[in-house]
């Protein structure tokens, strides 16, 4: 009887590639070059054009282009793009090889025959999975460069982290921070080729553990859970805007312009004129415009209970006005000075029941936590995180949420 057919993976069908142009062709096309060289697409150059600056001729201009077309969208190649030439003795252009994508190079070369022909070979990829932590003494941003984290992975980490902490405030001294991420590397060039792909992320803040998992749900879409499957994501996001510093709390204070007590039913972020303002939650817009002393104003309606306003606003974004529905994260506005104002910041409100509580207190509820049929895969998701954390010999916070 026979066995099941196996179907041959793309690595088994494919060449593997090689660090020159003249290695690989040698090798499987058994044509030899005499001289390669590189150049790098300029802006608003076209295939047939580096092609004529690699002194193709028009001839072969033709062929090449119609071989490329089969496996590159032409009319998308980006500015900087690296092609390598490959010449023959009499100095005449006879290969190319192109990155088709991250894992794949494409060999154009012509043949003993003196036709062209294409040839795809797999770029050899070693993928490893990167532990990091640290102790905060300063910033986490001063604690995260210290430990060689890379910034697009940090970017991560904060903004799944972001949630449920305030990096501008909450932070203590002795806190800590841990992450696991994904890099790639091109084995060929040792390249690296992505380093953004974080998997965990970890806090100790002030003796507290707190650690969420990346999960891919069956749906395909990613979240963040914490190791109850309790989702990372806030449905309201504290600070919207980037790099704020509270300027003036919640609370009972003297009038900056009137000179009176009174309750200051919002936050105060100091920022820039022009710094974006973002959506705190997804929902939709009950008011865009001016609105007495809060000079430009928005004010979201997220679902029945919550709402959140922003005021002070130099200018409003596109798009915005009373109906429409934004996403969380949007931009909707920009910091300005305008109504009653003392200079540029951010007045923020978070609004229950149409009465203002405090932002940076409030108890937020999360978003969409994991569905219950994904709980077993997300299980072994977590249970990988650990076991390579452990193996590393490294801590690991793998905790809960915060609240
Ligand atoms: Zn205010």
């Amino acid at each position: 009887m026979e066995g099941p057919v196996v179907r041959p993976s793309i690595e088994d069908v494919l060449p593997v590639s090689a660090s020159t142009l003249g290695g690989l062709l040698a090798k499987e096309a058994n044509l030899f070059i005499k001289r390669e060289t590189s150049l790098t697409l300029n802006k608003n150059e076209t295939l047939a054009d580096i092609l004529k600056r690699a002194q193709f001729s028009s001839n072969d201009l033709y062929q090449i282009a119609e071989i490329v077309s089969q496996k590159i969208n032409v009319r998308k190649l980006g500015i900087g793009m690296n092609f390598i030439f490959g010449f023959d003795d009499y100095n005449h252009p006879v290969a190319l090889k192109i990155n088709q994508s991250e894992k794949l190079d494409y060999f154009i070369f012509k043949n003993e025959l003196g036709s062209w022909k294409g040839l795809q070979a797999i770029r050899p990829i070693d993928a490893e999975f990167i532990h990091a932590s640290g102790i905060i003494n300063a910033t986490l941003y001063e604690a995260a460069v210290a430990a060689d984290v890379p910034l697009s992975a940090l970017d991560n980490f904060m903004r799944v982290m972001g949630f449920s902490v305030d990096f501008q405030r909450q932070l203590q001294e002795g806190d800590e921070f841990e992450l696991v991420y994904k890099k790639t590397t091109d084995r060929i060039t040792g390249e690296t080729l992505s380093v953004g792909d974080v998997h965990y992320v970890g806090m100790v803040l002030s003796g507290k553990p707190i650690g969420y998992y990346r999960h891919k749900n069956n749906s395909g879409s990613i979240g963040w859970y914490d190791k109850n499957g309790k989702s990372a994501v806030r449905t309201l996001m504290r600070t919207p805007v980037n790099g704020a510093r509270l300027s003036s709390s919640y609370g009972m204070r003297k009038h900056p312009i009137s000179g009176y007590n009174k309750l200051h039913k919002g936050v105060d972020f100091a920022v820039p004129t022009g710094t974006p303002v973002l959506a705190a939650g997804s929902g939709r817009i009950e008011i865009a415009g001016w609105n007495g002393n809060y000079g430009r104003y928005i004010r979201i309606r997220h679902n029945n209970t919550y709402q959140t306003a922003y005021a002070h606003l130099s200018g409003i974004a596109k798009g915005v006005y009373g109906g429409a529905q934004v996403d969380q994260g949007q931009i909707i506005g920009f910091v300005g000075s305008t109504g009653r104002s003392t200079g540029p910041h951010l007045h923020y409100e978070i609004l229950v029941n149409r009465r203002q509580v405090n932002p940076m207190t409030i108890n937020l509820p999360t978003g969409k936590n994991l569905p219950e049929i994904e709980y077993d895969k997300f299980q072994k998701t977590v249970k990988n995180v650990e076991n390579y954390i452990e193996k590393n010999n490294v801590k690991s916070y793998a905790g809960t949420s915060l609240n």
